[in-house]
C-alpha cells in the first residue's frame, strides 16, 4: 500500500453520517510540519488538537481485522474470532477496521 498524508480540519454530519474534511498536503509540507521525514509507506493524517486534550496532531492508520459483528456472537477481539459469514462481510467472517491514533515519533536511532 501506498502511502498518503492529509490535514483533517474537522467534520460535518450529513445524513447522520459523520464526514470528515480532509485535505491532501505534500509530502515535503508534511515532512516540515512533522519535523522529521514521514515513512512514505505509510497513511499519516495531521488532526489538530483542537479540544486541547493535549494529544499530538500527527497520526498514523494502524490497518487490522477483527471477526464481523453481524454474524458472530463472541468476543470479536479474541484472537483467531470468526463469523460465519454474512453479507456485510463478504462471506469471510471477518471485517476490516483503520484508525488513526496519534503517532510517538521516538527519534532517529542513536
Ligand atoms: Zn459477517
Amino acid at each position: 500500500m501506498t502511502g498518503s498524508v492529509i490535514v483533517r480540519t474537522g467534520h460535518e454530519v450529513v445524513d447522520d453520517r459523520i464526514v470528515h474534511n480532509d485535505h491532501a498536503i505534500s509530502w515535503e509540507e508534511a515532512d516540515k510540519r512533522a519535523g522529521f521525514r514521514l515513512d512514505r509507506r505509510k497513511s499519516w493524517a495531521f488532526i489538530p488538537d483542537t479540544d486541547n486534550l493535549g494529544e499530538p496532531e500527527l497520526c498514523s492508520m494502524v490497518t487490522f481485522s477483527l471477526s464481523c459483528c453481524d454474524c458472530t456472537d463472541e468476543d470479536p477481539y479474541r484472537a483467531g474470532a470468526k463469523g460465519w459469514g454474512c453479507s456485510a462481510c463478504g462471506y469471510t467472517g471477518r471485517s476490516r477496521q483503520c484508525y488513526f491514533v496519534p503517532h510517538i515519533h521516538a527519534g532517529d536511532p542513536a
